[in-house]
């Protein structure tokens, strides 16, 4: 059962829109433990104060769920159809649409239910950036891709633009070998490209540095270069020749906002609160708020 009922589950996984499914045995992460260590006694994750919290459930999901037998992840590509114009204020691809957590959760729900239908007393929960689970260490070694230089997720396939998703349950399946290896080889594109020296060495990322983590997470003014961008940054990540290779994304409910496309400086100048709530109602740009976005306009976009 496990073998056939992980089949059924995974065609599901794929038929509700994710781009790839794997499976890990649900146990402690204790090598990952000692880096995410390292990483916050280095003070690399700024304001960021949850991520030095819950670090032994961080690292064991039968912290997060008693009983827990199975991690199944899955990743979803956003890498987008159409590009904003190089010259306007950029905003990250993961934000060009609506947010994903909404989107995902949904499908979460029914990947739940459907567990569920096969095993009624099952236990399950479903994340997607909201638990603190090492999430791209579970995509590892539930055999989706490597870990690159760049500190991402990447699959040989759809790189590293994607979505995490996972669910953990008490249900046993059947485990998928983890990926073997890291493909980056020589490559340093994603050190090289960052502009601001957080990508400082490989696998480390400085979130004090990052354009991504001071326009998208810190509550304080932005006062460094943004590097063209309004909301996170893309620049490691453009860089990789394996998010060069992979394929846009297929998922019509990912599609930019016509808004992203082709705000000016001047039209992100002439946003009022009202039309923001209105057009920007789904979208993770909420979550900086138009006073913010403007502080970042005006700071970095001449007139
Ligand atoms: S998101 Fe931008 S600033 Fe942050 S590490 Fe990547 S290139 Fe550097
Ligand atoms: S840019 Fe090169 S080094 Fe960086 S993650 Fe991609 S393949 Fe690895």
């Amino acid at each position: 059962m496990p073998k056939s009922f992980t089949s059924l589950l995974k065609q599901q996984a794929l038929r509700l829109g994710f781009d790839a499914c794997g499976v890990a045995r649900a146990e402690a992460l204790p090598v990952e433990a000692e880096h995410l260590q390292q990483w916050l006694d280095a003070g690399a994750q700024a304001e960021m104060g949850y991520m030095s919290r819950n670090i032994d459930k961080r690292t064991n999901p039968r912290l997060l769920l008693e009983g827990a037998k199975s991690v199944v992840m899955m990743i979803m590509s956003y890498k987008p159809q159409v590009l904003q114009p190089e010259q306007l204020p950029q905003v990250a691809y993961y934000a060009y649409g609506n947010d994903y957590h909404e989107i995902i959760k949904e499908k979460l729900q029914y990947l739940i239910a459907f567990i569920q239908q096969y095993y009624p007393a099952a236990v399950v929960r479903g994340f997607t950036d909201t638990a603190p689970l090492l999430e791209k260490a579970w995509a590892v070694r539930a055999g989706l891709g490597w870990i690159g230089k760049n500190n991402l997720l990447i699959s040989p396939e759809f790189g590293s633009f994607t979505f995490l998703a996972s669910l953990i349950t008490d249900v046993e399946l059947a485990y998928d070998a983890p990926f073997e290896g890291e493909r980056c080889g020589a490559c340093t594109n994603c050190l090289t490209a960052c502009p601001t020296g957080a990508l400082c060495r490989p696998h480390f990322l400085d979130a004090r540095q990052c354009v991504s983590y001071q326009t998208i997470e810190s509550k304080t003014p932005v006062e460094m270069d943004t590097y063209g961008y309004l909301f996170g940054c893309d620049r490691c990540q453009k860089a990789c020749p394996w998010n060069s290779s992979a394929p846009a994304h297929t998922h019509d409910e990912l599609n930019a906002l016509p808004e992203i496309l082709s705000y000016t400086a001047d039209d992100w100048r002439r946003l009022d609160e009202p039309d923001f709530n209105r057009i920007f109602a789904r979208s993770p740009l909420r979550r900086a708020g138009l006073a913010r976005l403007k502080q970042i306009i005006v700071h970095g976009f001449n007139e």
